[in-house]
């Protein structure tokens, strides 16, 4: 194996309509921000799920015997909110193709949709509808970090971005990184700094997020 870790980080360029995305999402349905919370939930299950599925045929990928979790850390310090599972995480290929396209053929139909909606309550129901909710982080967070190592694999990676144009992918030091899994980690911004007070997060995980069948767990600060 070689060592990726001395690697350089390379950057790249957002596919258009996920720039397009991320300015609409930013300028028109500001007052349904809560709504990150619920989406990274869901992709921190939505991972445990795939994992255990793969596991079916490959068991050696869950031989750490380690339960599926999804823990939500607040670090009010560091102005960040952590959403941490231990799922299936994402090698290089899968983290540029997941977090750098929109991989929906819908995705024109959904910017219409979308302007269309603008403002009202649908907006937020198209986002989740239309996979494409990890992009809400960049509502509440003005940089978000994604430490992850696919189960099985043994390089792990960081992709970091503000949202603004491009995003940075770069080999990631095994100490750093989860066991299996993904860390995506909010750097809110000014405006969201309710988020790192624990009885709202825990108001939003019971309202919108109680139909998860991966236990989530609130914790002080990311581990
Ligand atoms: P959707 O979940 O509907 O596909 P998202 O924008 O929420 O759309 O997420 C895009 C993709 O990013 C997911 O399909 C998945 O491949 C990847 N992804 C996001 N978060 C995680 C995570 N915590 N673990 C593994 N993959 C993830
Ligand atoms: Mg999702």
């Amino acid at each position: 194996m070689t060592d990726e870790t001395a690697a350089p980080a390379e950057k790249h360029v957002f596919q258009a309509d996920v720039a397009r995305l991320l300015h609409l999402m930013v300028h028109s349905i500001y007052s349904e921000r809560d709504i990150f919370l619920r989406e990274l939930i869901s992709n921190a299950a939505d991972a445990c799920e795939k994992l255990r599925y793969e596991a079916n045929t490959t068991p050696a990928l869950i031989e750490d015997g380690e339960a599926f979790s999804i823990k939500v850390a607040l670090d009010p310090e560091n102005n960040t909110l952590s959403v941490i599972d231990n799922g299936v995480g994402m090698n290089r290929d899968e983290l540029n193709s997941a977090l750098g396209t929109i991989a929906n053929s819908g995705t024109r139909a959904f910017l219409e949709k979308m302007k269309a909606a603008e403002n009202s309550p649908n907006a937020a129901e198209l986002i989740g509808q239309f996979g494409i909710g990890f992009y809400s982080s960049f509502m509440v967070a003005d940089r978000v970090v994604v430490d992850t190592r696919r189960a099985g694999e043994d390089q792990a990676w960081r992709w970091i971005s503000d949202g603004k144009g491009d995003y940075e992918v770069s080999p990631l030091a095994l100490e750093e990184a989860p066991a299996r899994g993904s860390r995506v980690t909010l750097h809110l911004n000014e405006e969201s700094r309710e988020y790192l007070q624990a009885y709202k997060i825990e108001r939003l995980i019971s309202e919108h997020s109680s139909a998860v069948a991966t236990p989530i767990d609130l914790v002080e600060k990311p581990g």
